[in-house]
């Protein structure tokens, strides 16, 4: 069994390559649920549906974001109505978040609702929230605290980033089967997603961290970061923000107390020694996956420093 820690972009195109060398039946995927948001009336769940999506083949590569091919009818109404949504929602995407709504307003826990969910796509994979209690990814800048798509999305990271909090983690518990996950998964992978706003809040949660530090010879995390700046996305920013540095070695230090391995790409080799010394051990390979077979290759690496043969 295998378990995986995600957000919405880097990872999913690990999980791509993945489940072309395991079962989905043999990975569990424990997911951010720190940036999820109301939206019309709407629970968004970003990261659930961009892993589920992209477990299911539907996910949109374009944006990591959304269903491929969709179209925005109600989008574009409501924007007319003067009732501009934050996130580009389309319609047969929609049609999802409505009946996470429903079926959470009916009492399910989020749990439940991802597994009903995934079913309902064929996803045969374990996707689990990290938690069923409510945590908040707050950004604290020079302009005050806002939520992570007001930050990224609507102000385009221009504010100063001074510090990140996670509301409402200190008091979540792990959601139903992610630390029995951990515990009895033959490896843990940290994908490539950013440390800050989307792994930060997993291991905010005092009990999955705690699992980790246990498990710490089994985890392997992936950078995010190649060279001197993330992939996409603003982990560079947030990283910088709290006093990290935007490399590998920046991402070995947010996670030096839970991680024994860390994959860096080759371009980044000379840093590994300063990696070592944090005593996580320092792999180097090619991280860029534009393409399904890039996706495959990275997959097969991983896979094989974990010590798990592909099933
Ligand atoms: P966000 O977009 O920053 O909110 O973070 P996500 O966790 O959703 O995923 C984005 C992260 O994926 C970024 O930090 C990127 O650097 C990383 N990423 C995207 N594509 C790749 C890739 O091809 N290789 C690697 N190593 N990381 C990637």
């Amino acid at each position: 069994m295998l378990a995986v820690l995600s957000g919405g972009t880097g990872t999913p195109k690990l999980l791509q390559g993945l489940v072309r060398l395991v079962k989905q039946e043999e990975l569990s995927i424990i997911v951010n649920t720190g940036e999820d948001v109301e939206i019309s009336g709407l629970f968004v769940s970003p990261d659930i549906d961009t892993v589920m999506y992209t477990l299911a083949g539907i996910v949109n590569e374009e944006t990591w974001y959304g269903v491929r091919g969709d179209t925005f009818e109600e989008h574009e109404r409501l924007r007319r109505e003067g009732k501009p949504e934050l996130l580009r929602i389309g319609d047969r995407d929609r049609e999802v978040k409505r009946r996470r709504t429903e079926l959470l307003k009916e009492g399910r826990t989020l749990s439940e609702v991802t597994r009903i969910l995934c079913r309902d796509f064929h996803v045969l994979a374990n996707v689990m929230p990290m938690s069923d209690d409510r945590v908040r990814t707050l950004i604290y800048t020079e302009a005050g605290p806002m939520g992570f798509h007001e930050f990224w999305v609507a102000r385009r990271a221009k504010d100063r980033v001074t510090s990140v909090a996670f509301e409402g983690a200190a008091s979540a518990r792990p959601a139903p089967g992610v630390l029995e996950t951990i515990e009895k998964s033959d490896a843990i992978i940290i994908g490539p997603s950013n440390p800050v706003t989307s792994i930060g809040p997993i291991v905010a949660i005092k009990e999955i961290r705690l699992a980790l530090q246990r498990a710490r010879e089994k985890v392997i995390a992936v950078s995010p970061v190649v060279g001197g700046s993330p992939v996409s996305g603003p982990a560079g920013i947030l990283m910088k923000g709290l006093g990290y540095e935007a490399s590998p070695l920046g991402v070995a230090k947010i996670y030096h107390d839970f991680i024994g391995g860390l994959v860096i790409d080759d371009r980044d080799r000379s840093i590994a020694p300063e990696i070592e010394k944090l005593n996580i051990r320092a792999f180097t390979t090619n991280l860029m996956m534009p393409d399904l077979p890039s996706r495959v290759n990275l997959a097969r690496t991983v896979l094989t420093l974990a010590g798990i043969r592909p099933t």
